[in-house]
């Protein structure tokens, strides 16, 4: 398998630690809202990376962090927890903000068919590991303790800025935008390890520490998970483009730093998903989530089939006509699978054909758009038979995962559920003489190819377009 590693800037051939073994982790959300699609879109890119691997025939064990502590509202350390913000704005405790927002981002998830990875570990639960961690980058000279706080010293690490191909080290970080000096620091590109109550008087969450009360840094969180559930020697970390700088550039530091070896091999980054004014934020406004999209009466599956046709490395802009179009496509992907009439035996030549060309696209540095070709290109293949053709269908949506062969025509009971919802919320605007929301509910459902008919006896609908 080729894929594009951020730590060397090319495509590589992917090679293991351990052969036909592999250790993944990704960076997982910050519990303090709603994950909004672009959140999603780097869940679905991880997805098709975890996917693919174990379709290749990898043994494959993934881990995924949630961040329910120590995620500041800036990345270097300045600003409030995040999870205070939420706190303050929803009069909740953390954990019960935590615990919520948990479930919705995994709701979501699920919605577009990610796989849960089989270890799933919150910060506040591995408070122990960071301490031993930090304990020994002190006793190592890496870290040092400054205004009750401790911090990573980055003079002591060789090659600080290896995966930013040292642009960052132009910067001063103390000057950038929204980054607020930090006294403390030796140097402003330290980081913090440990904040005790010297920082953040009010902070909700605290545990003892041998340096004083407090909690730890977002940056420990994940290398302290990673090394505790996957190993000292970790094949892919993946997240964000945006997490490249300061978060991974500080994963590496303290992990390389507390092993006393190289850690990590491959660096996977997804591309950002942009609406009209940049790129989407938890913080920016409207959050707009899967859930939404479902409630808009969209297929969830159709916001993931719109990210398989764009490659993880390419930035996408997301729009209601390209959702439109994408559910319309997969709409009629389906119903061309399921024209399909299953005969015949299974043509093993055709079979290990077809199925060596949807590897050679996956597993070049995933390029779902063209394995999504070779599924047209089988299609329109009229020396293939329905059965090898289902066969194969079966065995490309192991990866892409958009139920390709759930009937087209079947009756969608959440479509159904809320087709009857919209007409109730009508008739209730019509009650409260609420005209224009009346029509506008009217045009909605219209939109979505539902014929709304009044009569005496009260509402009804005809599906006029699928
Ligand atoms: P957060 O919950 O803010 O920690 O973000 C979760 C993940 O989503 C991180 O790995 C981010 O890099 C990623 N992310 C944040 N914003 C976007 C976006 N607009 N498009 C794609 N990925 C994003
Ligand atoms: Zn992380």
């Amino acid at each position: 398998m080729k894929l594009y590693n951020t730590l060397t800037k090319k495509v590589e051939d992917f090679v293991p630690y351990e052969e036909g073994k592999v250790k993944l982790y990704t960076c997982g959300p910050t519990v303090y809202h709603y994950a909004h699609i672009g959140n999603i879109r780097n869940y679905i890119g991880h997805d098709f990376l975890d996917k693919t691997l174990r379709y290749l025939g990898y043994n494959v064990t993934r881990a995924m962090n949630i961040t329910d502590v120590g995620h500041l509202t800036s990345d270097s350390d300045s600003g409030e927890d995040k999870m205070e913000v939420a706190r303050k704005r929803e009069h909740k405790s953390s954990m019960e903000i935590a615990k919520f927002y948990t479930k919705a981002f995994f709701d979501d998830f699920k919605l577009v068919n990610c796989r849960v990875p089989e270890i799933v570990s919150p910060a506040t639960e591995n408070i122990e590991m960071y301490i031993k961690m930090i304990s020994r980058l002190l006793d190592n000279g890496y870290a040092y303790i400054s205004g009750g706080n401790v911090y990573f010293d980055i003079s002591k690490v060789k090659d600080y800025y290896v995966l930013t191909n040292h642009q960052e080290n132009e910067l001063v970080v103390g000057a950038r935008e929204g980054v607020d000096e930090d006294n403390n620091k030796k140097n402003q590109a330290d980081f913090a390890l440990w904040f005790t109550t010297s920082k953040f008087e009010h902070h909700e969450l605290l545990w003892d520490s041998p340096w004083g009360k407090g909690y730890p840094g977002w940056h420990i969180e994940c290398s302290g998970i990673s090394i505790k559930y996957l190993g000292e020697h970790l094949d892919i970390h993946g997240g964000g483009v945006d997490n490249i700088f300061p978060h991974h550039t500080n994963e590496i530091a303290q992990s390389e730093a507390y092993l006393g070896h190289k850690w990590c091999n491959y660096w996977f980054h997804n591309e950002h998903l942009l609406d009209q004014e940049g790129k989407m934020s938890k913080s920016k406004g409207a959050i707009l989530t899967v859930t939404t999209l479902k409630e808009k009466g969209y297929d969830p599956l159709s916001f993931r089939f719109m990210c398989l046709n764009s490659h993880y490395r390419k930035q996408l802009v997301f729009s209601y006509e390209a959702l439109d179009q994408a559910e319309n496509t997969l709409k009629k992907l389906r119903k061309k699978v399921n024209s399909i009439k299953n005969e015949g035996d299974i043509d093993k030549d055709k079979f290990n054909l077809y199925k060596e060309k949807f590897i050679a696209e996956i597993s070049d540095d995933l390029n779902m758009a063209n394995a999504l070709t070779i599924l047209y290109d089988l299609l329109k293949d009229d020396s293939v038979n329905g059965s090898t053709k289902i066969a194969l269908i079966k065995s490309y949506d192991e990866v892409f995962s958009l139920d390709l062969l759930k009937e087209e025509n079947a009756v969608d009971v959440d479509f159904v559920n809320y087709i009857n919802n919209k007409i109730e919320e009508r008739k209730e605007s019509k009650k409260n003489k609420d005209y224009e929301l009346a029509d506008q509910i009217r045009n909605e459902l219209l939109e979505k190819g539902v014929k709304l008919i009044d009569s005496k006896e009260g509402t009804t609908y005809e599906i006029i377009k699928n």
